[in-house]
């Protein structure tokens, strides 16, 4: 089966290739020629995602699915949330927006927070939501090499690795994505054994 992942994020996309079963593959925008940074005008993790679905299912008329993430840190009010890529400018960048997550959180003690992964899934004429979620804590300094975005901040509950310490492999079996993807594999294969 294959089916279009509705992102431009190669970062994303190697973490999903690397829990797909082999005869699962997904192609991303930029394999079909797709450039356009698809506007994310929505106000929570859910709306962005079904935009980024919905404008791949209206322009190119596949099955695809689209992924939208946020960081919640509670001392934060839930911030950064759904403006997590933009949190200290439009200009994205990762470094940035960690600094004033640590710039904001300052010594308190209070650090907990948790990613949260919404998919929406747009095939056969039918949409879907899947949502994965990870809690844990924001570290003190940056920790880490591995992973993007806010990876070498986040701790994951049970664990004594940021992110960023983890390979990709492990960092799937703990993340917010790694368990939506895990749901959408099913569904994908419900779907695909009830069609034979
Ligand atoms: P979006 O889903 O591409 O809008 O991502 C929002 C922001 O969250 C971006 O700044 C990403 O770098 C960050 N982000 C998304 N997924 C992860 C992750 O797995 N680890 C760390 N940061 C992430």
């Amino acid at each position: 089966m294959k089916i279009l992942f509705a992102s431009n994020n190669q970062n994303k996309a190697n973490e999903i290739r690397k829990q797909l079963p082999s005869h699962i593959k997904i192609v991303t925008l930029q394999d079909i020629g797709c450039t356009e940074d698809i506007p994310e005008t929505g106000t929570t993790l859910e709306e962005n995602a079904q935009i980024k679905a919905d404008y791949v299912t209206q322009n190119y008329q596949l099955p695809c699915f689209a992924d939208d993430t946020g960081l919640e840190i509670d001392a934060l009010n839930g911030e950064p949330g759904v403006y997590s890529a933009r949190y200290a400018g439009e200009d994205k960048n990762a470094d940035k927006n960690m600094d004033l997550v640590l710039k904001r959180l300052g010594d308190s003690t209070e650090r907990s927070a948790q990613f949260k992964t919404v998919i929406a899934l747009n095939i056969n004429g039918d949409k879907h939501l899947i949502t994965g979620v990870v809690k844990g804590e924001i570290l003190t300094e940056k920790i880490g090499t591995e992973g993007f975005g806010y990876d070498p901040i986040f701790k994951p509950e049970g664990s004594n690795l940021s992110f960023a310490e983890m390979s990709m492999d492990e960092k799937n079996q703990w993340s917010h994505r790694g368990k939506a993807v895990a749901q959408l594999i099913q569904f994908l294969e419900r779907i695909s054994s009830e069609v034979k």
